[in-house]
């Protein structure tokens, strides 16, 4: 039986996403941005937490967990490479390494780019990753930490899941991203049909952080990097496709 997955908005653009397990009752939750909307959408539910997931150490994917573990004894999940800047881990994960909610096993991946350190959270048999700041709707996280060559590499591991796997992602910055998008990939069919199916959403309110992976790799310029069309395009023939992901992602920045 897969997890049935709800995505909780908080803060200003930030999603936190409750995870529930129908055969045992188990409940996590992936990163917490804010308590009180977690708590809601768990009483809403009916719902008793037991795990928490964390992607990486920035505060609005962190700042709520240590209230949210007292509140509930709920046990933590995150990199042991992070160990140091994140709450006390119950758990401390690599890249390959399972984690587990009930009669549900996740695969832990190591993206690091956006921090070092950041992993995304794969669970096969519900279709669902969770990447938070890496892979994100129509873009993907800003390089604080890492290097392109390394968010690169991230970005491949999560092209490589599975096409319909639902990509969960850590903000809804949908609207920038799309202006971006078709900046860089004008020609896209499959780009264009989606910055308007956006609007549509936008205007009723469906959030957006949540894309199929097929959908990504049609339409998400940085996981077109390999493309030789936008090789050409940006006068990069015959660069590598790190290197035009740096091109790419170095004009984002100054977009
Ligand atoms: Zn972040
Ligand atoms: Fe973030």
């Amino acid at each position: 039986m897969p997890l049935q997955m709800t995505a909780i908005p908080c803060l200003r653009d930030n999603y936190a996403y409750l995870l529930h397990d129908p055969a045992t009752g188990r409940t996590g939750v992936v990163d917490v941005p804010d308590v009180a909307p977690i708590h809601d959408a768990l009483d809403a539910a009916g719902h008793r937490l037991s795990d928490i997931f964390i992607t990486h150490h920035h505060d609005d994917h962190i700042g709520g967990v240590m209230r949210l573990q007292e509140d509930t004894g709920a046990a933590i999940w995150g990199a042991r490479a992070d160990a140091h800047r994140l709450p006390p881990l119950d758990h401390a994960l690599g890249e390959g390494d399972t984690v587990r909610l009930g009669s549900q096993e996740g695969v832990v991946i190591d993206v690091p780019g956006h921090t070092i350190g950041h992993i995304a959270f794969h669970f096969p048999e519900s279709g669902l990753a969770f990447t938070a700041d890496s892979l994100m709707a129509l873009g993907c996280g800003r390089l604080f930490e890492g290097t392109p060559a390394q968010m690169w590499d991230s970005l491949c591991k999560l092209m490589a899941l599975p096409d319909e796997t639902l990509i969960c992602s850590g903000h809804d910055y949908s609207q920038g991203n799309a202006g971006f998008a078709l900046h860089v990939d004008p020609g896209n069919a499959a780009l264009q049909a989606r910055v308007t199916q956006m609007q549509a959403d936008r205007a009723a309110n469906r959030p957006m952080a949540v894309v199929p992976l097929a959908l990504e790799k049609a339409t998400n310029p940085f996981l077109r990097a390999g493309q030789d069309y936008l090789k050409q395009a940006h006068d990069r023939v015959g660069v590598s496709d790190a290197e035009m992901f740096a091109c790419l992602r170095g004009m984002k920045d100054t977009f």
